[in-house]
């Protein structure tokens, strides 16, 4: 009966990637996939920078850690996570351009697990933009991750969108004992959720409600279609220097304000590339909007909430000095909603890892904020 159990229990899960592994074949780079089951998957080459992309259905990790850390050959490391409702992915980063020589599936052997192999070849950026122009064209991006509240709920009362950083295949920075940005920004936002809607005054909007990885155009464009009255997006940096820490602010500007600004507004920025989106078609209108007057109302509104958060952050939390900076954040681009990134420690500084690892942790921090909104709502009521 145990043994019963236990299978009906194996059929319910998802199929289950249990190794990555890599071996060089000469004039090519093996990528091996150990997984329970047989999945049907798509492979497929991006440049700007070189990755390959790797589409499963819904999968489920358990990697060894010193999986985690390989490359080899072409590979140059790699990511993994939930890509949309339907999609888990990995995606290879290369150290040039290849073709996939060869993907397919084996049965297991003896005891071994079903492996989903692909042989990646180094070849020439010629040869490589050739077949990319043969490739038939990328299925759409995902769309719609949340569906927006029907239009009579829109009037009510303010809504407040908070836009957890990063997500599925995207882990964001990674802590100094292993805490990923994308599980303390989710956990924040549903913290400061449940914080807000108590005051009964807000309804509040989650651009991601799962580990999932969602577009950062799509972040912006779930700010405007809910009618947002004010856009969070939540983070935690991580820096080669342990001894930083503290919480920073930043609101949208043409002009960073100072290089590390621009560093990080860089580094942000990235999310789409490490999800393994092609950005090949993207426009980047974003010229264009900074100049709108929308938006320069807009910007005006985003700073003054920022300027709230700054005393509420320094009463029951910390800052790093300077500490409402600007720079070009793809995520805060919406033209008229007030939208502001925060960033509320450093992951690679022991004491804020703790504290927001943690869920007594983070309430100060979701108090502060809290203040910060109920201030900016009670002095421009919408
Ligand atoms: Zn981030």
């Amino acid at each position: 009966m145990a043994a019963w159990l236990l299978s009906a229990g194996a059929a319910l899960a998802a199929p289950t990637v249990v190794g990555v592994r890599m071996g060089d074949q000469g004039d090519s780079t093996r990528l091996v996939l150990d997984l329970t089951e047989s999945v049907r998957y798509s492979v497929s080459v991006l440049d700007g920078p070189y990755r390959v992309v790797l589409d499963l259905p819904i999968v489920d990790w358990s990697l060894p850690a010193a999986d985690e850390a390989r490359k080899l050959g072409v590979i140059d490391g790699f990511r993994y996570g939930r890509f949309d409702n339907d999609t888990s992915r990995l995606v290879l980063d290369l150290k040039g351009p290849v073709e996939i020589a060869r993907a397919f599936v084996l049965p297991p052997e003896g005891g071994a697990r079903y492996r989903l192999v692909i042989d990646l070849k180094p070849i020439g950026t010629a040869a490589f933009a050739a077949n990319r122009a043969a490739a038939p064209k990328a299925a759409p991006e995902p769309q719609l991750a949340i569906r927006a509240p029907p239009p009579p709920a829109r009037f009510d009362k303010p809504v407040i969108v908070l836009d957890p950083g990063h997500g599925g295949v995207d882990p964001g920075a990674l802590g100094a004992t292993g805490s990923r940005e994308k599980d303390i920004t989710l956990a924040m936002a549903k913290e400061l959720r449940q914080v807000l809607e108590a005051t009964g005054r807000y309804r509040v909007v989650l651009t991601r409600e799962t580990d999932t990885f969602i577009p950062l155009q799509r972040r912006v464009a779930i700010g405007r279609e809910v009618g947002a009255s004010l856009f969070m997006s939540l983070h935690a940096d991580s820096v080669g220097q342990p001894s930083i820490s503290g919480a920073s602010i930043y609101t949208l500007s043409e002009q960073a304000s100072d290089k590390e600004a621009e560093a990080l507004a860089a580094r942000e920025n990235r999310a789409d590339l490490i999800g393994g989106l092609d950005l090949a078609d993207q426009t980047t209108d974003v010229a264009a909007i900074l100049i709108s007057l929308a938006q320069r109302e807009t910007m005006n509104l985003s700073a003054t909430f920022a300027s709230y958060l700054v005393p509420e952050f320094s009463k029951d939390w910390h800052l790093v000095r300077n500490t409402h900076r600007f720079a070009g954040f793809a995520v805060l681009k919406a033209p008229d909603v007030p939208s502001v990134l925060v960033e509320l420690g450093y992951l690679s500084n022991p004491n804020d890892e703790r504290s927001l690892r943690a869920a007594n942790g983070r309430r100060p921090v979701i108090d502060a904020v809290a203040r910060a909104v109920n201030r900016y709502f009670d002095l421009h009521p919408v």
